[in-house]
């Protein structure tokens, strides 16, 4: 009797072990990454026409996180290339995640929380290495990204000014060459060395942001617990972001590590994906003031797609809080940071991008303002902030 129970126990997990590394993950991946309207989607013949002669960049995307070949098309998430491709976007900033404490909220992520990565990484088959160190999950997507732009010609790696002016020359020929960049999205992954520094940007990492959805040893995030100023050691590692020329992203900052790091660094600086709290008031969110001090150090916004960063659903709320800083600081200041794929509900997903050029049409943009929204901001505060490099 107790053989079988036995053997009963064994088939029972076996099955279970195959079911999470085979399908946990990618049920995961269907659970958090919705969209609220499926594809097709349709737009006014203006809205068409404005979007196909304009070239979409987007500040922030998550896939690298997700159990999906970056060329591959899949009918689960927001993205990957070809729906990108399909949805205009020629220039692609991808973020590494390397700690997702549960319970986040924006009440106040406590850093100490269980961390999802290591289920997400264990179910992926991600190196073991990935299970438990930060600075490997961040390499290990790298590598992903890598191989992706390895394998097809027409997508690149942007690592320095000259790659993106070589990016934009080939686009002009062939509108599906696409540049991409690779950001971290929280230091904690440099694992307390500032060493680390070297080595995400050996490994092609151009923009990096010190903290996360929690306060880490860098400094404060504004869904943190105590949302304080930037350290010592976050002073040392911005020290040698600002010697590599990594381009700085205020995302998930605490409004005093905000001040700090502005008060450390100059040049454009950019706030990946955001909300305003004028159309959207959330600790999340970024206040008028900082708006105007982006803007100031000639940087740009890059306003979410997702529901929680301009509070409902539908592109019309995003649109709004884009129109709300265009008339605070001017267009030239306006970005796009989707969040896709950053465990969000976002009303379309990557080929529905033309969406959100019809809302900016309606909002009163002109075509030509609509174009600098969407990407041509984009591309000109890269130009400024990336390593030059070797020109063509
Ligand atoms: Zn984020």
């Amino acid at each position: 009797m107790l053989r079988f129970f036995l053997y009963g126990l064994a088939v029972l997990s076996s099955l279970a072990a195959v079911g999470y590394f085979t399908v946990a993950a990618p049920i995961a991946d269907a659970w958090y990454n919705t969209v609220q309207d499926e594809s097709p989607y349709e737009v006014s013949e203006r809205a068409r026409a404005v979007h196909d002669t304009l070239m979409g960049a987007d500040l922030h995307n998550d896939l690298l996180l997700w159990p999906r070949n970056p060329l591959r098309r899949y009918d689960r998430g927001h993205s990957d290339v070809p729906r990108l491709r399909e949805g205009g976007v020629g220039l692609q900033v991808f973020a590494a995640v390397t700690q997702s404490p549960m319970g986040r909220s924006y009440q106040g992520t406590e850093a100490d929380a269980l961390d999802q990565i290591p289920f997400l990484a264990a179910a992926q088959r991600w190196p073991l290495r990935a299970w438990t160190s930060r600075l490997a999950r961040a390499r290990y997507q790298a590598r992903k990204l890598r191989r992706a732009t390895a394998r097809d010609d027409r997508l690149m790696l942007l690592r320095t000014r000259a790659d993106l002016d070589r990016m934009l020359a080939r686009r002009a020929d062939d509108p599906a060459v696409m540049g991409t960049l690779l950001a971290v999205e929280g230091l904690h992954a440099l694992e307390g060395e500032v060493a680390n520094v070297d080595t995400l940007v050996a490994d092609g990492y151009r923009m990096m942001s010190l903290t996360h959805m929690f306060d880490n040893a860098l400094g404060g995030a504004s869904t943190g617990i105590e949302k304080g100023g930037l350290t010592d050691f976050g002073t040392t590692v911005l020290r040698r972001l600002q010697a590599h020329d990594v381009t700085i992203d205020l995302a998930h900052a605490s409004e005093a590590l905000v001040d700090d790091v502005l008060a450390r660094t100059e040049g454009p600086v950019v706030v990946s994906h955001t909300g305003v709290r004028a159309t959207c008031d959330s600790p999340r969110n970024l206040s008028d003031r900082h708006i105007r001090a982006v803007a100031e150090r000639g940087g740009v916004i890059g306003v979410g797609l997702w529901e929680t960063a301009v509070c409902g659903p539908g592109v019309a709320p995003t649109a709004a809080a884009m129109r709300h800083v265009a008339d605070l600081v001017g267009t030239e200041h306006v970005a796009l940071g989707t969040d896709y794929d950053g465990t969000v509900s976002v009303p379309f997903d990557a080929t529905g991008l033309s969406l959100l050029t019809e809302a900016l049409l309606s909002e009163g943009f002109s075509p030509r303002e609509v174009e600098q929204i969407m990407g041509a901001n984009v591309v000109r505060v890269l130009r400024r902030t990336l390593p030059p490099g070797t020109p063509p």
